[in-house]
């Protein structure tokens, strides 16, 4: 550290960046731009160095500068500001300039400084940075935050045989020694999470489309992979461009298009303006490909190609609204890529993508609204999850429904034109659109996106019609929900999708003049409507009936949905349900319905029923699964029926069947068992503690061709053990971070150690997992919490364990609100199957 002459007493912003210095630095920062140069070696051992310049006007000149650098010792090499060596400090990842070395214009801040290599993804051969959502600050110094739009200047030095690519178009290249020293063009204003670029050993593949050029890097060895994908990937990309070009009314505005195929990459894509990264797997597909890996391909290029304008143009004030760019990147890409696919029933695929997870939840105490507060975007990872992924989109279309297609795409453009190149709240957003609607979006909004749940929605045949009646769960608050429902009724013989608006407490059902007194009104019928709905005693006994005799697989998709909420609330018994869906599973043909309905079966069966229950349908749902398997036209279909098969078996007969399989005596017609699905049935047959278990496990380690997967087993068997006390040790090594490094290995072992079937021996460690949380939140990926609490407590349901939760979260009086939400949405079925 050096020039600490300073006279500021010692304490400085807190680390991360907070809120509030990050509005207080939008409110004064202006003409910000960076002039940046790299030199990369070879070597992901030796340091990248580093120099900027970093120019900008200030209104705020009496009070020192916060700029942002998570330093190691002896990163920072020299800072000067307008020429002079500034009196600058250090503190946890800040640089702070004395105030009185700024001026209120044309302020030059000169460092040079070895860059940090946690964002910069350092491999042999090749490097590329992802700073998304605030990890820019741990290369280089700078304002990490997305309402601080700059000009970005780039420089880079790399080694000669190294290709590198930038937001900017190439403007200047020249070899120097054994390196090449490549210069890009001045960017558009940006934020620091969208800066971005990638040097190592790429191939360059060009193509010309309606006067533009594209270009794709990619590490691909296998040629004729390349070609056979080629033209589609290109292809893609320009008719989404073009396409968006014409729905906003705006020309692309970022200069050159390239893309990135990056193997491993760490997301699907990431919309760095003039530079995409992708996941080169999901892009260069095999020839085995199915319609629906194509599909999620063009879906992917759609998207990330629609942040160009969502996201990218007109950018988030702060984090808090990251939910509104990915929701309007799915909701273009899906409009751009659906037409497409006319084999794929896109609404029954909308219904079952989101639907059930954003219900998971939306229903349960933990649940929090699209909208979060987010105090410092060190805690930006915790924004993620089924809120806004699975409900934001549902949300999203309704307000298309509200609108009409035509107001919605007006808005945008108003809200496209109005902030590009700036930043935007939600709200500002809301008040574009308000001018469109008839209705007040503002209240229409902050039921919807600012408030957490769902509306009750009750059901009520009255004289020749019916009627629905919403309520809050929170009565303290009274929010009312205004949505579109396209609502089923009639009779199984003559019925009719009724759209309509459910507003206010209640809601009269507008029937025509044709349809007589309805035997049943399903309001998710047409699989729009969103809430939790409490059905009539006539349509509800209707449903349990007839179900399957809907033409409609939406429809029947969206019946199961209703019905599954019905059950956790206690209005269907969970044996009817599971009969129910027995009997259906015999004539469903849909594949995404079968999906959904073994889902839910699965579920029943382990946590629902009571252990007679379970005794006495076993063999019924054991055949309707066998036949499954026999009758089922696809190969993936098959797959769906085997593994419901293998999770639920109990019979002797059938564990029997499962056994035989396994050892390969016996074969299934049309199913091929790799090596994954071998391991899956060995430790399912482990759990049932068939005779010799310990032997088949030892067997399955022995027949492992992958190193990896053999590596994964040999973790995961001691969980699976007949012993007690090597399962103690096994969860006890797990208190140990190092032994948690492999996140997906630790869920699968926690998984089968917390077995239905072993659910009374692994009570006990619900307790010290609860205690683990807040380490394992510090320690872990960002969906490891959740996915641990899911791990925990999913194959449990008794009293005991749901009051050991329940104890837990009273004694921890100051517990993080945001774990809390995580242990009450993991302990939902808990909670309601103990109460049984
Ligand atoms: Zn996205």
């Amino acid at each position: 550290m050096s020039g600490c002459h300073s006279n500021t007493p010692p304490s400085g912003p807190e680390p991360g960046i907070s809120l509030s210095l990050a509005t207080k630095r939008a409110q004064s920062i202006e003409s910000l731009s960076y002039e940046l140069s790299f030199t990369i070696p070879a070597a992901p051992a030796e340091p990248i160095t580093g120099h900027e310049v970093i120019r900008f006007s200030t209104k705020n000149v009496t009070e020192p500068l916060v700029l942002d650098f998570t330093a190691a010792a002896g990163d920072l090499k020299s800072v000067t500001v307008a020429g002079r060596p500034s009196q600058y400090r250090l503190v946890p990842d800040h640089i702070i300039i004395p105030a009185k070395e700024l001026a209120s214009e044309d302020n030059a801040i000169e460092i040079n400084f070895r860059a940090g290599d946690a964002s910069l993804n350092r491999n042999t051969d090749f490097m590329y940075t992802l700073f998304v959502p605030a990890r820019a600050h741990l290369a280089f110094p700078c304002f990490d935050q997305p309402n601080l739009k700059a000009r970005f200047s780039l420089e880079l030095t790399v080694p000669k045989e190294w290709q590198a690519v930038a937001n900017g178009a190439e403007t200047f290249h020249e070899a120097v020694g054994d390196q090449v020293r490549v210069r890009y063009a001045e960017t558009q204003p940006i934020p620091t999470y969208l800066f971005a670029f990638a040097a190592g050993k790429f191939q360059v593949e060009t193509a010309e489309r309606n006067g533009r050029w594209y270009r794709m890097f990619h590490r691909e060895t296998d040629a004729k992979k390349v070609e056979r994908n080629r033209k589609a990937v290109f292809d893609l990309h320009a008719s989404s461009l073009e396409w968006l070009e014409q729905y906003t009314a705006i020309p692309y505005r970022f200069g050159k298009f390239d893309f990135v195929l990056i193997p491993s990459f760490q997301f699907g894509g990431m919309e760095h303006p003039g530079a995409i990264f992708y996941n080169a797997a999901s892009i260069l597909l095999d020839e085995s490909a199915t319609e629906n890996q194509f599909l999620n391909r063009a879906t992917t290029i759609a998207h990330e190609t629609s942040h160009m304008w969502f996201g990218d143009l007109v950018t988030m004030q702060w984090f808090n609204d990251v939910w509104m760019k990915e929701v309007f990147a799915n909701f273009i890409a899906a409009k751009i890529v659906n037409p497409a696919f006319p084999n794929v029933n896109h609404d029954l695929r909308f219904l079952v993508s989101y639907y059930p997870t954003a219900y998971a939840v939306d229903r349960t105490g933990g649940t929090h609204p699209i909208r979060q507060e987010l105090g410092n975007l060190n805690d930006a990872g915790t924004l993620y999850g089924n809120i806004i992924y699975d409900k934001a989109p549902i949300v999203m279309r309704q307000l298309e429904r509200l609108l009409g297609p035509e107001k919605l795409q007006a808005g945008l453009r108003v809200y496209l034109k109005e902030y590009q190149f700036g930043n935007a709240t939600w709200l500002d957003l809301i008040k574009i659109l308000n001018e469109h609607a008839t209705l007040d979006l503002t209240s229409w909004s902050h039921a919807w996106v600012e408030e957490a749940g769902r509306p009750s929605i009750r059901t009520v045949i009255e004289g020749q019609t019916g009627a629905f009646v919403q309520s809050d769960p929170q009565p303290q608050r009274s929010l009312q929900w205004t949505q579109q429902m396209d609502v089923l009724t009639g009779s199984l013989r003559d019925n009719t999708s009724v759209p309509t608006e459910l507003h206010g407490e209640r809601t009269v059902l507008n029937l025509p003049p044709n349809i007589g007194k309805p035997e049943f009104i399903l309001p998710t019928g047409g699989g729009l409507a969103y809430g939790d709905f409490i059905l009539d005693d006539a349509t509800r006994s209707f449903l349990l009936q007839h179900l399957p005799e809907f033409k409609d697989p939406l429809t029947r998709g969206a019946a199961w949905v209703t019905l599954w909420e019905e059950m956790l609330e206690r209005r269907v018994q969970p044996a009817n349900f599971v009969s129910a869906a027995l009997k259906a599973l015999d004539t469903e043909d849909t594949e995404q319905n079968i999906q959904l309905v073994l889902g839910y079966v699965d579920e029943a069966f382990w946590i629902f029923l009571s252990d007679n229950q379970r005794k006495d349908i076993a063999p019924k749902l054991e055949q309707v699964l066998r036949t499954g398997i026999d009758r089922a036209k696809t190969s993936t279909t098959k797959a769906t029926y085997f593994s419901a098969f293998r999770s639920t078996v109990t019979s002797p007969d059938g564990v029997a069947f499962l056994e035989h399989v396994w050892r390969r005596q016996e074969n299934i017609p049309g199913l091929k068992l790799a090596e994954p699905d071998e391991a899956a049935m060995a430790l399912d047959l482990a759990v049932r503690s068939v005779p010799g278990a310990a032997s088949i496990l030892e067997e399955q380690r022995g027949r492992f061709m992958n190193p990896d997967r053999k590596a994964r087993f040999e973790f995961v068997m001691p969980a699976l053990s007949e012993n007690q006390g090597t399962r103690d040790a096994w969860f006890e090594s797990l208190r140990d971070v190092k032994n948690r490094r492999r996140e997906p290995w630790v869920l699968e072992g926690l998984q089968y150690i917390h077995h239905p079937l072993r659910a009374a021996q692994s009570e006990k460690y619900i307790q010290p997992s609860l205690d683990l949380l807040v380490e394992i939140q510090r320690t872990g990926d960002i969906f490891f919490p959740t996915r641990w609490m899911d791990a925990t407590l999913s194959g449990h349901n008794s009293a005991a364990a749901a009051e050991t939760v329940r104890k837990f979260l009273a004694d921890q009086k100051d517990y993080p609100l945001r774990l809390r939400r995580i242990i009450l949405q993991a302990a939902d079925d808990l909670f309601r199957a103990s109460q049984r």
